[in-house]
C-alpha cells in the first residue's frame, strides 16, 4: 500500500484547529481523544483556495459523521457557518479566497507556514496545559 504523505504545513495547521478546539467536534460537541484520527480539520471553502487553506476561520473541527454530513450537504453547513462566524466573516473569507497574490505568497512560504503552526500548536498545547479550557484562538499565519 502506497504511504499517504501529509505535508507538514498542513499536518501542523490541522493539530493546531484540533488541539484549539480541544479535540472536541465543533458541530456535535463530542470530544475525542487527543490526536485522533477521528476528528478532521474540516474546510468550509475547499484546501484548493490556497489562500484560505491555512485560514482559522475556514477550517473547524469536525468529526467524521459531522464532516461527511456537513461537506455533503452544502446548504447546512452554509447555514452552520453563518451561526458560527457570522455573515461579515464569510464575505471577508470570500474576498480573501480570490487573493491570488495572498495564494502565491503561501504557496512559495509553505516551510514558513509549517514552522508557524507547529510553533502556534505548542503554544496552543502550553495555555492547554496550564489549564485554559474551552476554545483557544489560533494566531493566523
Ligand atoms: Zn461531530
Amino acid at each position: 500500500m502506497p504511504k499517504i504523505t501529509i505535508k507538514p504545513e498542513d499536518r501542523w495547521f490541522s493539530k493546531c484547529v484540533r488541539e484549539a478546539a480541544d479535540w472536541t467536534c465543533e458541530c456535535c460537541g463530542k470530544k475525542y481523544e487527543e490526536n485522533s484520527s477521528a476528528l478532521h480539520a474540516s474546510h468550509y471553502f475547499s484546501r484548493r483556495h490556497k489562500a484560505i487553506r491555512y485560514c482559522p476561520d475556514n477550517v473547524f473541527a469536525h468529526c467524521f459523521g459531522c464532516h461527511q454530513k456537513l461537506g455533503g450537504n452544502p446548504d447546512d453547513f452554509h447555514k452552520w457557518m453563518v451561526n458560527k462566524v457570522g455573515e461579515a466573516m464569510l464575505e471577508i473569507l470570500r474576498e480573501k479566497r480570490n487573493d491570488i497574490g495572498l495564494a502565491k505568497t503561501i504557496n512559495k512560504n509553505k516551510k514558513d507556514v509549517a514552522r508557524h503552526y507547529r510553533e502556534e500548536y505548542k503554544r496552543i498545547k502550553a495555555v492547554r496545559d496550564a489549564g485554559a479550557v474551552g476554545f483557544i484562538d489560533i494566531i493566523e499565519y
